[in-house]
C-alpha cells in the first residue's frame, strides 16, 4: 500500500474534508491520528470505523486554538503512532459579518484556528520530518486564499495568510524530501458551509435556496459542490513520489471559480 508504515496527523478530522482525508490516508495504509470536536460516542464510532481498514487510528480532542494543546497534540501523535510523516493542516471555521460588526473574540478565534495552529503543527512536526528525509505538508487553505467575498474578512485574512505560510515553508524545506502545498477548494459541501447558510440568509435578507444558488454557487460556474472525496484525492496524490516536484503550489479545486 501506497503509506504503509507512514504516520499522518489530520486536524479537523472528525467531520467533512478532514474526515474524508483521513479516511483515504488509512485506506492506503497510513496510521492516522483524528482530531477535531463533537460528540464522544460519534466519534469513538467513526475512529473504530476507520480502524477496521487495519491500521491503528487515535483521537485526540485538542482545541488547535491553544498552543499548549497542540504540543501535546503532536508529542501524543508520535509517542502513540509514531513521529509524524504526513501532516494535514484542515481544522477551520467561519464567521459571517461586515467588518466593522466582526466580533472581536471571533476574528481572535479564526485566525488562531486557520493559520497560527498550522504554524505551530509545521514547526513541531518538521524536525521529525528533516531528520527522516521525507514528508508530506497539505494545508487545507480555500479559494478564500486566492480571490475575497464580503463579510469575511476574518477568514479571507487567515487563508491568504495560510498561503503565504505555505510558499514560506516549501522554500525552507525545499531540499529535504519535504513538500507543502496548500490545497483550495471553492465550495464543498460539509457542515462548515450548511451552517453558514442561515448566518448569510440573516445578513443579506435571502432565503436559503438563494443563499446557495445565488450566493455560495454564485461565483462556482460548474454550479456543482466539491465533494470531500475529491479534495481526498488529491491530498492523497500529493503524497505520492510522483508528487514530488509538487510544492509551494496553491492547488485550486473551485469549480473554475478562480478562472474569472
Ligand atoms: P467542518 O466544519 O465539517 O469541519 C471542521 C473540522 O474542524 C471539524 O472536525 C471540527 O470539529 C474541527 N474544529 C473546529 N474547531 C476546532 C478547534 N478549535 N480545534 C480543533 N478542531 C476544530 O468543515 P469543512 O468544510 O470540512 O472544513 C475543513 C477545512 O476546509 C477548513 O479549513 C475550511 O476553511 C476549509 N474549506 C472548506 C470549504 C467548504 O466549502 N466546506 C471550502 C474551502 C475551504
Amino acid at each position: 500500500m501506497l503509506l504503509e508504515g507512514k504516520t499522518a496527523l489530520v486536524t479537523g478530522s472528525t467531520s467533512g474534508i478532514g474526515l474524508a482525508v483521513a479516511r483515504g490516508l488509512a485506506a492506503e495504509g497510513a496510521k492516522v491520528m483524528l482530531n477535531g470536536f463533537g460528540d464522544a460516542g460519534a466519534i469513538e464510532a467513526t475512529r473504530a470505523d476507520i480502524e477496521s481498514l487495519g491500521v491503528a487510528v487515535g483521537f485526540d480532542g485538542a482545541d488547535l486554538t491553544q498552543p499548549e494543546a497542540i504540543e501535546r497534540l503532536v508529542r501524543r501523535t508520535a509517542d502513540t503512532l509514531g513521529p509524524i510523516d504526513i501532516l494535514v493542516n484542515n481544522a477551520g471555521m467561519q464567521h459571517v459579518a461586515p467588518v466593522d460588526q466582526f466580533p472581536v473574540e471571533k476574528w481572535n478565534q479564526i485566525l488562531a484556528l486557520n493559520l497560527t495552529a498550522a504554524f505551530h503543527t509545521i514547526r513541531l512536526a518538521l524536525p521529525d520530518m528533516k531528520a527522516r528525509g521525507w514528508g508530506r505538508i497539505i494545508n487545507t487553505a480555500s479559494a478564500h486564499s486566492l480571490v475575497a467575498s464580503p463579510n469575511k474578512s476574518a477568514y479571507v485574512a487567515a487563508k491568504h495568510g495560510i498561503a503565504g505560510l505555505t510558499k514560506t515553508v516549501a522554500l525552507e524545506v525545499a531540499q529535504a524530501g519535504i513538500t507543502v502545498n496548500c490545497i483550495s477548494p471553492g465550495y464543498v459541501w460539509t457542515p462548515l458551509v450548511e451552517n453558514q447558510i442561515p448566518d448569510t440568509m440573516r445578513a443579506r435578507g435571502l432565503t436559503r435556496e438563494a443563499v446557495m444558488n445565488d450566493v455560495l454557487l454564485a461565483a462556482q460556474p460548474t454550479k456543482q459542490f466539491v465533494t470531500v472525496d475529491q479534495v481526498a484525492a488529491l491530498a492523497l496524490f500529493l503524497c505520492r513520489d510522483e508528487a514530488a516536484a509538487i510544492t509551494g503550489a496553491n492547488l485550486s479545486m473551485d469549480g473554475g471559480w478562480t478562472a474569472q
